[in-house]
């Protein structure tokens, strides 16, 4: 990296970066939360507002007014989740909107699983866990999601490439992708200096006091270091074939993380 640490991630195959997840686990907020600086739900709010899922005009031609179905990949805990189902019911009054979770690691999904049964949702019908890896899921046909959802997962993905071109299989014609995800760089230098000292130095540091891991937790920092800048993750969501907004994409915070949309045309 630029800062003269070796790295973890350049190592890791496919099985060690299970492990990161099944190590975090339990203490899945505590991460999320030294990584964001706290944020990362005052951004999973503004993401899950900013596609308002459960929109009555719906999403794409062929959506039926029978609520939106939504995919929401490396779902995990059901964050994502479980804040799309309460926009489409009390803002839109939409009890039809459903969500299929989405996750490689079955450790994150039990997590998610017992989570789901403080919400309303668990006997619902309208949330679905499901073991996958985003790079290749065939159990979900062609052209039947609505929106496909990832929120800090995809920068652990082996081939993103793959992933996007299966997102893209997946969705309907009309059918959103929507990914949130920390940047590799701030757009202020000096800021993003600080930021770097932050990760690299203390984030491992914590992860090691906190969770007794620090091996997983550098993978974490390192993760961001290495994903696409925002200006080349749009060219890879557009070499898949999604049309991107003219916006581009939506920085937060100065860049720490971003919002990039596609639709399939
Ligand atoms: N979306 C949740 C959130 O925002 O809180 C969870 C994010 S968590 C940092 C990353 C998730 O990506 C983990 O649950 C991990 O198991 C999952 N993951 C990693 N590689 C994956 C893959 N190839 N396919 C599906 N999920 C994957």
């Amino acid at each position: 990296t630029h800062f003269g640490f070796q790295t973890i991630a350049e190592s890791m195959k496919e099985s060690r970066v299970g492990a990161v997840f099944s190590s975090v686990a339990g203490n899945y907020d505590a991460m999320n939360d030294f990584m964001s600086l706290g944020i990362h739900r005052l951004w999973k709010d503004h993401f899950v507002r900013s596609l308002d899922p459960g929109h009555p005009s719906s999403i794409s031609p062929s959506t039926p007014s029978s609520g939106w179905k939504i995919l929401d990949v490396a779902g995990g805990t059901g964050d994502i989740a479980f804040r799309m189902l309460d926009h489409a019911t009390t803002i839109h009054n939409d009890t039809s909107t459903s969500v299929l979770v989405a996750d490689i690691n079955p450790d994150m999904l039990n997590e998610g699983k017992k989570r789901a049964l403080q919400t309303a949702y668990a006997r619902s019908g309208r949330l679905e866990f499901m073991e996958a890896n985003a790079e290749s899921i065939p159990s979900i046909p062609s052209n039947s999601i609505d929106l496909y959802t990832v929120a800090f997962g995809i920068r652990n993905f082996t081939h993103k490439d793959a992933a996007l071109r299966e997102a893209f299989r997946i969705l309907k014609p009309g059918g959103i992708f929507a990914c949130l995800e920390f940047t590799p760089r701030l757009s202020n230098p000096l800021l993003n200096a600080v930021y770097k000292r932050w990760s690299f130095g203390a984030i491992p540091i914590i992860g090691q006091l906190v969770a007794g891991d620090r091996d997983s937790y550098q993978y974490l920092v390192e993760s961001i270091e290495r994903f696409p800048s925002q200006d080349e993750w749009r060219g890879m969501i557009e070499d898949a074939g999604f049309v991107t907004p003219q916006t581009a994409w939506e920085d937060l915070n100065g860049g720490i993380a971003a919002i990039h949309k596609g639709m399939k045309p």
